[in-house]
């Protein structure tokens, strides 16, 4: 029997551990600070306000008063949690409600609502998808799509990021060897802040005989004139995407995901997807508070228009002060190219001290030496903020010679 050793006497865990205590012993932990209030355009963290260039909360809902007031009349009625998995006794009016508005969104025949995005992907490429079937992913594809792939015993293959040859190369390969095949790819990048190819990826597979899917977490609410998403954002007859997935807690500022595909598909998922039948219903408060905001979607189309006018104005403006910003365009995530991990941190630190919070993401998360701080506009900055971020960046983007 071997000995007993310390559950972190592991290289990997050591070297995390060590990373995590550098950080804080040269005062560039900017990772996990604690919001003092809701996490919307300004922020209190340890008595200081801050700009917030880091929200996924794109459209700045997450305290619009109508949000609010959605809220406290669900409390009110539905208590505070659901009591129950979805299958059983959790599913609560407000949920069907819910995906009633989304399949009416997405404009797909229906639609399914989980307690998490990260869940949702998970659960649907394990639930569809098995053994003799395969699945070939964008290389840049979110955790939660790699993690779908592992759990579903399902072979799973990647293709270059956003590179159709590479696709129809991966397809052409190993098309013949599988009874079914799901292309999978994000929307928008979340690293990268780029948007999916989607009508030659939807060729291609269409051309192999694949089915599509894609994760609108960063990309509904953001892209295309009335925020609805890749469909919106390309012109793409409904339904063009056999399933659509989204999260509830990013513009929708909620939590929970969702898939919006015809009804068969949801049907099924109704009776077998593990995190439907096996873990709790998303409490009816975020079901409420999410529904509420595809209202405001719906009827306040200045929000989106303000949120797009801030991305644009925000990327020329990087650009300008010749800022590497990778292929970002049309969406709010920005990725402003800094360089190593120290530089990265640094640079984040600086921003700090001018009153402004953008996370460093920095090697694994992204290539090494390709560190950079994540910019997230938000529909709620105002001009004068975007320009004073912009300003701020010159000054210490000068200083540390990256521009
Ligand atoms: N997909 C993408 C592309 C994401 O960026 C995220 C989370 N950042 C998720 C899925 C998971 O969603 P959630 O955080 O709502 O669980």
């Amino acid at each position: 029997m071997s000995k007993f050793t310390d559950i972190t006497d592991n290289k990997k865990i050591k070297d995390l551990l060590n990373r995590e205590k550098n950080l804080i012993r040269f005062g560039l932990m900017t990772y996990m600070l604690p919001i003092q209030g809701a996490a919307s355009n300004k922020v209190m963290i340890d008595n200081q306000e801050l700009l917030m260039l880091g929200s996924y909360s794109y459209l700045g809902l997450v305290n619009h008063p109508e949000i609010i007031a959605a809220a406290h009349e669900a409390i009110d009625k539905y208590g505070s949690g659901a009591g129950g998995v979805r299958l059983l006794t959790g599913t609560a009016d407000i949920h069907e409600e819910l995906e009633k508005k989304i399949s009416d969104f997405k404009k797909t025949e229906s639609a399914i609502v989980y307690s998490s995005g990260y869940v949702t992907n998970m659960t649907l490429i394990s639930t569809l998808f098995g053994k003799d079937d395969l699945i070939v992913i964008d290389k840049y594809d979110h955790q939660s799509i790699y993690d779908g792939c592992i759990l579903s015993k399902a072979d799973w293959k990647r293709f270059n990021h956003n590179d159709i040859g590479d696709l129809e190369k991966v397809l052409d390969e190993h098309r013949s060897n599988y009874k079914r095949v799901l292309v999978v790819v994000d929307g928008v990048y979340s690293m990268d802040g780029d948007i999916a190819s989607m009508p030659e990826i939807i060729e291609v597979a269409k051309q192999y005989d694949s089915f599509t899917m894609v994760d609108e977490a960063h990309a509904l609410g953001t892209i295309g004139p009335n925020g609805r998403g890749v469909d919106d954002y390309f012109d793409l007859k409904p339904g063009s995407v056999d399933i659509y997935m989204g999260t509830l807690s990013k513009a929708i500022p909620s939590i929970g995901g969702y898939l919006a595909a015809k009804k068969e598909v949801i049907s099924y998922l109704k009776f077998t997807s593990n995190a439907f039948v096996f873990s709790a219903a998303l409490p009816p408060v975020c079901a409420a508070v999410a529904l509420k905001a595809f209202e405001i979607i719906e009827n306040d189309k200045d929000l989106i228009r303000t949120l797009q006018k801030n991305y644009t104005h925000f990327i020329k403006g990087v650009q300008e002060l010749g800022y590497d910003t990778l292929k970002s365009k049309d969406t709010p995530i920005v990725p402003v190219i800094i360089g190593d991990d120290t530089k990265t941190f640094r640079f984040a630190k600086k921003m700090k001290k001018e009153g402004i919070l953008v996370p460093p993401i920095v090697y694994p998360a992204v290539p090494m030496e390709a560190g950079r701080l994540r910019c997230c506009v938000m529909a709620t900055h105002s001009e004068e903020e975007v320009d004073y971020i912009l300003e701020t960046m010159e000054k210490i983007g000068k200083s540390m010679k990256v521009i």
